[in-house]
């Protein structure tokens, strides 16, 4: 496997020579957020396997320095310089290193770790992730806007420093860990399942009506605000699609995703041979967080046990693009490549904070970002990108394009 194969070998080497318990330092990138917490639970439940060297947050000074000083980090950095004097001064004779501004998110990425763990919201990760990644150490990634926006930069990347990377996002642990043997030929479809959000059996009318309270209430995971949005509307699923095209060896046709209400079954990976391996766990990003720290080995993680007779039925249904286009706006972008998804997900950044903020309403995130990526598409500006800045500018071009097209749909959804 693409992932697996870089890294497995290695890790294994590794535990083997450390046979039980050499204490492994993680910096947490996003420290703050629904992943960065969960991670912190974690390392805490393992004091004897695990410490702090870097955590890192938005603008969150009093949160994060809060965070530095319970799990003992050595530095805490925030990407906003106007934090810094607060950061400084909660950490006045702790020791701790505080720093701001977006080098010293590289510089917290840097230093020197046995696991970062990226869970950064948005394309706003991708550098810090990548200075990460050079240092050729294991990078845990929650952040799939990183893949999203630069799958092909980032995978050369990981190849080229030996960088062990193990994905985060529920459904691509699952399938990492379906793939068992190493035979990527014999992969005939990895499906991905989707709760369905909140908005699974509402009709056009309500959603044309539904406000960021109602599509921030997810029915099954707690998250950050802008996954909750990316889940109410399928984009999340699309998002996760061009991330698994990057991670994992098969083509786009054959990635597919279904509709599993109870989130309980996270991803089936279906072989030549008619087998099907699924991955199952609660909803408990703590799962996914917990192997992607520990693997190749296993770690207590404190979730919920399934209980299948309890649970009595699990469903699953095809996602319906007719209310939910944003899943086959995402597969275009996959389709067309080059720097498609780095448009899209640029364009879905702008389009869900326009919601969160009622500048638009919920059936104009898909369709500003369906607009904005046909606008980019038809001025030919989907080129393969050979480097970060190029990457960063289409990035950077797409959020600018995107709130200019906003203006029309402000007008017709009344702004609120
Ligand atoms: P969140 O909003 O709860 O946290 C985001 C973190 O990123 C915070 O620490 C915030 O301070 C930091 N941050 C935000 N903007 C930043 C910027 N411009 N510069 C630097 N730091 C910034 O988000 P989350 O739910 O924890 O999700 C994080 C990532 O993990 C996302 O890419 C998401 O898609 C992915 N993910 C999350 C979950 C989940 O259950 N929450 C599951 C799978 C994947
Ligand atoms: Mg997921």
């Amino acid at each position: 496997m693409r992932v697996r194969d870089q890294v497995k070998a290695d890790a294994m080497a590794a535990a083997a020579s450390s046979p039980c318990r050499q204490v492994r330092r993680v910096s947490v990138l996003g420290a703050t957020g629904s992943i960065g917490q969960s991670t912190l639970d974690l390392i805490a439940r393992h004091p004897d396997m695990f410490e702090i060297e870097a955590l890192t947050a938005n603008a969150d000074a009093a949160g994060l320095a809060a965070l530095a000083i319970r799990h003992r980090a050595r530095m805490a950095a925030v990407a906003d310089p106007a934090a810094y004097e607060a950061l400084a001064q909660a950490l006045s004779g702790t020791g701790i290193i505080a720093a701001a501004g977006p080098k010293a998110l590289e510089e917290a990425a840097s230093r020197p770790a046995d696991c970062v763990v990226a869970a950064i919201v948005g394309a706003a990760g991708l550098v810090p992730t990548l200075a990460a990644v050079r240092q050729g150490r294991r990078v845990a990634l929650a952040n799939k806007e990183c893949l999203v926006t630069a799958g092909d930069l980032f995978m050369r990347e990981v190849a080229a420093a030996g960088a062990e990377l193990l994905p985060v996002d529920s459904e691509h642990s699952a399938a990492f860990q379906a793939i068992g043997a190493d035979e990527p030929d014999a992969i005939e479809q990895i499906t991905l399942t989707a709760s369905g959000g909140p908005f699974r059996d509402w009709d056009m009318a309500r959603l044309a009506a539904a406000t960021p309270e109602q599509a921030l209430r997810h029915p099954n995971w707690s998250m950050g605000a802008k996954i909750t949005i990316d889940s109410a509307t399928l984009m999340n699923k699309g998002l996760e699609l061009i991330e698994a095209f990057h991670l994992f060896p098969v083509g786009a046709d054959r990635l597919d995703c279904v509709v599993h209400p109870q989130s309980i079954v996270h991803c089936l990976v279906a072989y030549r041979d008619g087998s099907v391996l699924a991955q199952m766990s609660s909803p408990d990003m703590r799962t996914p967080i917990a192997l992607a720290l520990s693997w190749p080995r296993r770690i207590d993680a404190p979730t919920k046990r399934l209980d299948l007779a309890a649970l009595g039925k699990l469903t699953f249904e095809a996602p319906d693009t007719v209310r939910f286009p944003a899943l086959a706006v995402a597969r275009q972008a996959l389709a067309a490549g080059g720097s498609a998804p780095a448009v899209l997900n640029a364009a879905n950044e702008v389009a869900v904070m326009a919601f969160l903020e009622r500048r638009i309403g919920f059936l104009d995130i898909a369709a500003v970002v369906a607009d904005s990526l046909a606008v980019a598409g038809g001025r030919g500006l989907f080129g393969a990108c050979a480097s970060l800045d190029d990457l960063l500018a289409i990035d950077t071009e797409a959020r600018a394009r995107t709130r200019s097209l906003l203006a029309r749909f402000q007008s017709r959804s009344g702004g609120d």
